[in-house]
């Protein structure tokens, strides 16, 4: 991997080792939006790490910034500040040429509107072949009868999106991101569109492609049934990574196999972290903190003296 070697004198040894190894790399990345005079910060320092081989499911309210960070991760879009890589491109520095290749080559993304995804004037099999056409592959006809038997549509070929349903338009459009055998599939809200069994199935494929194929998957998703069945689901809040969830499969004594998930709070390279909104909440957390360090753990108290003259206030 070619991750940006060029020392920043600011830059602390760590900075470097941040995220080696992973797949994706995102540090302390930053998207601003100028719109007339106003600015949006759309991601603001967010951290993210993806490991070859990973499905994530990334959650997180309207416009916490998920297609954001989608639309980077697939080259559409570039940081305004911080750092991008996915398998050793850095997205901040790259030309239009290794741009285009990278669109093409790197990642495959399947959009929640399924007429953002296929055309429709060609058949399902067109629409696969089209990637590989603009890459000038060769071999197309068997590699897009594979795909398309790999999502189950074998008999759809000459069909147009039109006469295709909404699960199998976006099982197309997930085997013509794939058609240039992508790095890395990302995904923004597929199922968003789709009734729940529907969904179900797609999400399936999702998995199945992740397990048989190895692809790295990162998929936006609203469903808490799709993001229970990944192994890791992390939270997006307010443009940065809040929490993370890491389930395992654990058999206890009886022999059964039970899913064991764990929440985790993200602790950015400057120790920053952010507090669980209901922790915040049920404490009355607010402006500062008290911390104590035990022997195993940090405890975190709310600031009496500022509650004291709050209530002072009040009364
Ligand atoms: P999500 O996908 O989580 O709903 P987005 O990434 O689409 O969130 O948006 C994050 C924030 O950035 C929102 O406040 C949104 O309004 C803003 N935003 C997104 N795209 C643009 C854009 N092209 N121009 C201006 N603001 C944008
Ligand atoms: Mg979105």
């Amino acid at each position: 991997m070619t991750v940006s070697t060029a020392a920043k004198p600011s830059a602390p040894t760590a900075r470097h080792r941040y995220g080696e190894g992973a797949l994706i790399v995102c540090d302390n990345l930053v998207r601003i939006y100028k719109v007339a005079d106003l600015e949006v910060v759309a991601l603001q320092g967010l951290d993210l790490l993806v490991d070859t081989g990973e499905i994530v499911a990334i959650v997180g309210a309207s416009g916490s910034g998920k297609s954001t960070l989608l639309n980077i991760l697939g080259g559409l879009d570039t940081p305004s500040a911080g750092r991008a890589i996915v398998a050793g491109h850095d997205l901040g520095q790259m030309g239009r040429r290794e741009r285009t290749r990278y669109r093409r080559r790197v990642t495959g993304i399947v959009w929640q509107q399924t007429d953002r995804n296929l055309l429709p004037y060609l058949t399902a099999i067109e629409n696969i072949e089209l990637p590989m056409v603009l890459d000038g592959a060769r071999n197309r006809g068997p590699r897009s009868r594979e795909l398309l038997d790999l999502v189950g549509l074998a008999d759809r070929a000459g069909h147009r999106p039109e006469r295709l349903s909404g699960g199998e338009q976006q099982r197309v459009a997930i085997a013509v991101a794939l058609a240039n055998r992508p790095s890395v599939l990302l995904a923004d809200e597929p199922t968003g569109e789709l009734d729940s069994t529907t969904s179900a199935e797609v999400f399936g494929l999702l998995r199945r492609i992740n397990a048989e194929l190895g692809t790295t998957i990162v998929v936006v998703t609203h469903d808490a049934l799709v993001s229970d069945q990944v192994s890791r689901t992390v939270s997006i809040r307010d443009g940065r990574t809040s929490t993370e969830t890491v389930r395992r499969t654990e058999r206890n004594d009886a022999g059964e196999h039970r899913v064991i998930a764990e929440e985790f709070a993200v602790l950015d390279r400057a120790g920053r972290l952010q507090l669980p909104r209901a922790h915040v909440e049920t404490l009355s957390l607010k402006d500062r903190v008290r911390l104590r360090l035990e022997d195993d753990h940090v405890g975190v108290w709310p600031d009496q003296s500022r509650s004291g003259n709050d209530a002072k206030e009040r009364s």
